[in-house]
């Protein structure tokens, strides 16, 4: 019996034995293989993870002309498990022409998690990047004394030509954001920054690769872990055609040389940019290696603000350009037709307004409104539009049909653009007028039918309405980038986008601009060889007038529609048709006649003076912004504190005077008694915030509306009632032919600003979608005050 007991208990150990043997190797085999293989070894001191890096998609202009292209660069890497005890400092710093504090600072920081998250003694850690190729070849001679040091090769962007930065965008050190959204990137890993660079990275970038190396306990290399089985081939990025003209675009930035503004081209029937001038600009060469962070600094603090792309940000008043949309407005609803003829007396009068013109012949029907870019006609077109009572029920059903039209122009809303930082610009509707003003009339607004007022567009909006006007109705969403390899472009840029307007009232449009062209505003374009269309704008503006140009060519097969914009440039016949006429010239015709070559240097070289206030530098700004917030802090502390010590004051009071209540009933009635309740504090503090927020919204209400009233300021012009006020619609006057007496000088500067519209001041801020509507002008009207 004995014997069996021991025998079982011995049968039960050696089990017990076996399974925790077996369980044991479990998980080891768990551990060193089944559990993500190499991936978490290559961790350990046994592998070394190589990164192969990709090259990045080249990127051609519209006729292949290479435009970015890559450039070998070096980074010194180092293993600093390998390199410890190992390296003859003196020496490395020689080789690597770096002082021994250098040396220490960038290994302190290497080692620093806080800057270097990624950091681990036994992975390859970025001690130098981009070290230029003579300086690789003097080290890599070196590089077998310095164990622990391996050089990685990758490329960094090169520019062919110094134009087109605002379009190309740039390359730079990915942030810690980047690398926290997108496990793609590790710190030191290159990433498009702006401009195409940035909305086609996924495509530029490629695949990276990775190659995994096998290492003995003394850290060298002995080969490839299981004969490369487990490497990655790195993917070259694809390659980026613009529909950008590299010879155009490099006209256009010469011709904007030292003016302000923005210059688009559109191919019409495609919606490829063929240009995109902002100036001032930069060279994108300054913004490679290691100076990109000093001449970015130096740009942010220049007044002009060369790193902003106008072309797409900047929001302007149309001006006169904004008619020819008006005209397929009220021609389409039937406000004006072929016969419709408007008084002219100087401009626009009408109870009390006036609204300035040039000399020209009146009464003056649609086209030759047009070609002599007639104020008078577009405030009667309206006027009529939004007081038709028959058609629209209210005022402001009428104004949301016009509303209506402009945004299917492409106004109001961002175009959709392949360019990061498009803007959406302005186009008021009834709500923003209802919460603007108490009461208004068609008058009140009349401004916005000139492209003045509340509207504002991006030079990349004009330059599409010019396309839509050029296709007789539709335009397609511009884009820059034309063809990604091996890939189909985006359906958005294929897709036609009619407008509300009939192909009829375009044909109007275009009949005026051809017209404005031979005899009008536009008179002194250049066009050798072929028909123009163009329309000219001067835009008012507290200081000098903006000077604009819309237009395209040919006439009737369009290949190129062109917006000019040049802030303070004057008359758009000033700059704008110039610089307009002849970059058409330039695309249809491949060069400029020797004529209009002189004439190109000329404008080059008149460049227009703006005020500039000394740039603030960052430390001033910065200690500007915190004295201001400490004062807007310690501000309302103090009235918080004034009125809790006031509540305070009240309830000891009360609280007083109900204890003196409670004492004299005591006195009368000695027996037990219910306690008086007394508000509890936490009922009056909710109350007393509320009224605190309160107060600090009605704060900042005020300071915004101080600022509309110092915009509202400037006094109109309103000149004496003319004694014949056309009553109703002078429509069907005698078909007398307006004598288009057209003269060189376009006057079309109109002295506006209704007399409601001040007396209006708009006290309450519009609300909701209006308010930031009205932000978003702010803060354009703010960049253009700051870039003067
Ligand atoms: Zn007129």
């Amino acid at each position: 019996m004995k014997n069996y007991d021991l025998e079982k208990r011995r049968l039960v150990l050696s089990a017990v034995a076996i399974g925790i043997v077996v369980i044991y190797i479990i998980r080891l085999f768990a551990l060193q293989i089944a559990s993500d293989d190499y991936r978490k070894s290559a961790d350990s001191n046994a592998f070394l993870k190589k990164i192969e890096f990709p090259s990045r998609g080249s990127i051609t202009d519209r006729k292949g002309k290479l435009l970015v292209y890559n450039q070998p660069a070096y980074d010194i890497m180092v293993v600093t498990n390998e390199m410890a005890g190992h390296l003859d400092t003196l020496e490395f710093c020689k080789a690597l022409n770096i002082t021994k504090a250098d040396f220490i600072n960038r290994m302190v920081n290497l080692k620093d998690r806080n800057k270097n998250p990624g950091y681990s003694r036994f992975t390859q850690q970025l001690f130098l990047s981009q070290l230029s190729d003579k300086d690789f070849s003097a080290f890599q001679e070196k590089l077998y004394r310095f164990p622990g040091f391996y050089i990685q090769k990758r490329s960094v962007r090169q520019y062919q030509r110094p134009i087109a930065a605002h379009v190309l965008g740039d390359v730079a050190e990915v942030s810690q954001s980047d690398v926290e959204e997108d496990d793609y990137y590790q710190p030191g890993d290159y990433i498009g920054k702006m401009g195409v660079e940035r909305e086609y990275e996924k495509d530029l970038r490629g695949v990276k690769g990775v190659q995994i190396l096998l290492r003995d306990a003394h850290g060298q290399i002995q080969g490839r872990y299981q004969n490369g089985k487990y490497d990655q081939r790195p993917h070259p990025g694809r390659d980026v055609q613009l529909g950008i003209d590299a010879d155009l675009q490099e006209l256009g930035e010469r011709l904007m040389e030292g003016k302000l503004g923005a210059v688009v081209a559109i191919e019409p029937k495609t919606g490829q940019v063929l240009a995109m001038v902002s100036s001032p600009t930069f060279d994108p060469r300054s913004m490679i290696g290691k100076m990109r962070g000093k001449y970015q600094h130096d740009m942010t603090l220049d007044p002009a603000k060369p790193l902003l792309n106008r072309a797409i940000m900047g929001q302007y008043p149309p001006g006169s350009t904004f008619k020819t949309g008006q005209a397929v407005t009220y021609y389409t609803e039937g406000i004006v037709s072929d016969s419709t003829r408007y008084p002219c007396h100087h401009g626009f009068n009408f109870k009390g307004l006036h609204v300035g013109c040039h000399s020209h012949g009146a009464p003056i029907a649609l086209v030759p409104s047009i070609s002599t870019s007639c104020n008078s006609y577009f405030c009667w077109g309206l006027y009529h539009m939004l007081s038709n009572r028959k058609k629209y029920k209210t005022l402001e059903d009428a104004m949301d049909v016009w509303r209506d039209y402009m945004v299917s122009m492409g106004f109001g809303y961002k175009l959709g653009i392949d360019l990061p930082g498009e803007k959406r610009g302005m186009i008021p509707n009834a709500k923003f007028y209802d919460n603007a003003f108490k009461k208004w009339n068609p008058l009140s607004v009349i401004s916005i039918s000139i492209g003045q007022g509340e509207v504002n567009l991006t030079p990349l909006q004009i330059a599409n309405l010019g396309a839509t006007i050029a296709n007789r109705g539709y335009y397609i969403t511009p884009h820059v980038v034309r063809h990604v390899q091996g890939k189909k472009l985006d359906k958005k840029y294929l897709e036609q986008h009619r407008t509300k307007g009939s192909v009829r009232s375009y044909q109007e449009v275009v009949a005026g601009m051809v017209s404005s062209v031979r005899g009008g505003t536009c008179a002194h374009a250049v066009h050798p060889g072929y028909s123009l269309a163009g329309k000219t704008g001067t835009a008012q503006n507290r200081g000098k007038d903006h000077s604009v140009f819309m237009g395209f060519a040919p006439v009737d097969t369009p290949k190129i529609a062109i917006a000019v914009y040049v802030e303070n440039g004057g008359f758009g016949a000033e700059f704008g048709v110039p610089i307009g006429s002849l970059m058409i010239e330039q695309y249809i015709n491949g060069m400029l006649t020797d004529g209009d070559a002189a004439r190109a240097t000329a404008i080059q070289k008149r460049h227009i003076s703006y005020p500039f206030k000394r740039p603030m530098s960052r430390t001033d700004s910065l200690r500007l912004d915190s004295i201001k917030r400490v004062n807007i802090i310690r501000d309302s502390l103090k009235k918080v504190r004034e009125k809790q010590d006031q509540a305070e004051a009240e309830r000891v009071k009360e609280a007083q005077a109900r204890k003196d209540a409670e004492e004299k009933e005591k006195k009368r009635q000695p027996q037990n008694e219910p306690a008086i309740r007394v508000e509890p504090e936490k009922l009056i503090k909710p109350e007393k915030k509320a009224k605190d927020k309160g107060g600090d919204k009605k704060e900042k209400e005020k300071e915004k509306n101080k600022d509309t009233r110092k915009e509202n300021k400037e006094k109109p012009k309103v000149k004496e009632k003319p004694k014949e006020q056309p009553k109703g619609k002078p429509k069907e006057q005698p078909k007398a032919k307006p004598k288009e007496q057209v003269k060189e000088k376009p006057k079309e500067q109109p002295k506006v600003k209704p007399k409601e519209q001040v007396k209006n001041k708009p006290k309450e801020q519009p609300k909701e979608k209006s308010k930031v509507q009205t932000k978003d002008k702010q803060k354009s009207k703010e960049t253009v005050k700051r870039a003067k």
